[in-house]
């Protein structure tokens, strides 16, 4: 093996027991959960591929850490190693820690955002989305539009289109606009990464406007990876030289440590700007707590500081990027189509793609999902028609213009059995694909539906 090649960069040191239910039992359980992943047990699951969010394994030096977490109501010597971390990755002058990426979004949006007010990202996040809304904000979404087509094969799939930013400040005007944002990588667009030349000419609109400019910088580790590999002039830079350029660009971000903190739970909020770290100082201290552990305990940020290393690390990042992309390729091979190029933390299957003529009123991408549980005892979700139809303001209903299944891969937990798995899976149902039933929703309504909603199996029409 030479230096630079990939490698597993660790071995198993502590086991998690697993069991696979019969092919039976399985039918039974999903028929019991209303056909809804979300009210399966995971005691009943062999693969859970349903999110990378919190769900990965935490090194021996996190678990070490966590001893050392200091409990102190205030200036504790964990806010002390996780600032110190968080400045020298990120370099922003003020760092609030939050209890997961969401709460420093309403942290954030609640100081910021006004009713009537715009604000920009290439794609915004469900949580994100939420909490502008929330906040009486509008979110809009900029992403170039290659990002909507599965097999548009482009190294920054997840760029926002910056003509578009400009039409829209010139069409709303700056007073309505409170921040900017840019999503790295593109999770709701398929975690496709974003070139820093994207991030600069966004920052220099942004500041070319005296806008703020704020990265929700949760896979930022995947996205710097990216980088290195396709962008010109990165390709021998370490991955927290790439994150210290990027985060140079910008005034500040959000954070979720479920993802590249490689914690099990914990979020980031940072900026420079004084005022608005005052403002957002007393809301965390209102919503989340002081703000030197934010609704956390010290143990976490302790477990949250060295994993934001770890996610660092090139044999590390090598090893995350390879499961992904060997589980997309075996897919592909398989005959599975897929989103191009496969993105950092999951692949994503093109329900209409494998299921032509499949009607989305009858949500193909759920039948996928469905089936992949019975057949392999694998959870995938439904990035689709139960996620994300809605009525317009004539009560008719609109389709996305994607029906995905994501499998999401967490972090250091899975071996290459148990990726053969679902992929052995994926083309058992795939060869039934005429056979798969549509379904009907019996429960469940809203725009957060997917999460309690019950079906039942209807005859395709
Ligand atoms: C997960 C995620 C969030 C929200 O973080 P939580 O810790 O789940 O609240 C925000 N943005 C993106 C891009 C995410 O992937």
């Amino acid at each position: 093996m030479e230096r630079g090649e990939s490698y597993k960069p660790y071995r198993i040191k502590m086991v998690e027991p697993i069991s696979v239910p019969t092919r039976t039992e399985r039918k039974e359980l999903i028929r019991a959960a209303g056909y809804n992943v979300f009210n399966l047990n995971a005691d009943d699951i062999y693969v859970d591929l349903l999110t990378d969010s919190g769900t990965g394994a935490m090194s021996q030096a996190q678990w070490a850490a966590m001893l050392l977490g200091d409990e102190s109501y205030a200036g504790s010597r964990s806010f002390a190693r996780f600032q110190e971390t968080t400045h020298d990755i990120f370099g922003f002058s003020h760092i609030l820690p939050t209890h997961q990426g969401r709460a420093a979004e309403n942290v954030l949006f609640s100081s910021l955002v006004r009713p009537g007010h715009i604000i920009p990202n290439n794609m915004h996040f469900d949580t994100t989305r939420a909490n502008i809304i929330a906040n009486g904000g509008e979110p809009v979404d900029l992403v170039i539009d290659e990002a909507y087509e599965p097999r548009t094969d482009l190294p920054f799939k997840g760029n926002m289109d910056t003509a578009k930013l400009e039409a829209l400040i010139d069409e709303v005007g700056v007073e309505r606009i409170p921040l900017i944002m840019i999503t790295i990588t593109n999770n709701s667009g398929g975690g496709e990464p974003v070139s820093v030349a994207n991030i600069r000419a966004v920052s220099e609109i942004a500041h070319s406007h005296g806008i703020p400019f704020f990265i929700d910088a949760c896979r930022y580790a995947e996205n710097a990876f990216f980088i290195r590999e396709r962008e010109e002039g990165y390709g021998d830079k370490e991955p927290i030289e790439i994150a210290r350029e990027i985060f140079s660009l910008a005034d500040g971000m959000t954070m979720s440590a479920k993802k590249d903190g490689l914690a099990n739970i914990g979020g980031i909020l940072a900026m420079n700007d004084e005022a608005i770290f005052a403002a957002a100082r007393e809301r965390l201290i209102l919503m989340e707590g002081f703000p030197t552990y934010g609704g956390l305990a010290g143990r976490d940020l302790d477990a949250i500081a060295v994993g934001l290393r770890e996610a660092l690390e090139l044999s590390y990042l090598r090893d995350r990027i390879g499961q992904t992309r060997y589980l997309g390729e075996r897919l592909k091979e398989a005959g599975i189509p897929i989103i191009e190029p496969i993105g950092g933390h999951a692949v994503y299957i093109d329900a209409l793609g494998l299921l032509h003529g499949f009607s989305q009123s009858q949500f193909p991408a759920l039948s996928i999902v469905v089936a992949l549980y019975e057949h392999a005892g694998v959870r995938a979700v439904e990035i689709g028609s139960v996620m994300f139809a809605h009525p317009d303001e004539n009560g008719n209903v609109v389709y996305p213009r994607l029906e995905l299944v994501r499998l999401a891969i967490p972090r250091r937990m899975y071996t290459r059995t148990h990726l053969d798995a679902v992929v052995d899976g994926m083309a058992e149902v795939a060869d039934m694909r005429n056979d798969l039933p549509g379904y009907e929703i019996t429960e469940g309504s809203g725009p957060l539906r997917h999460f309690i909603a019950r079906f039942k199996q209807v005859p395709r029409r």
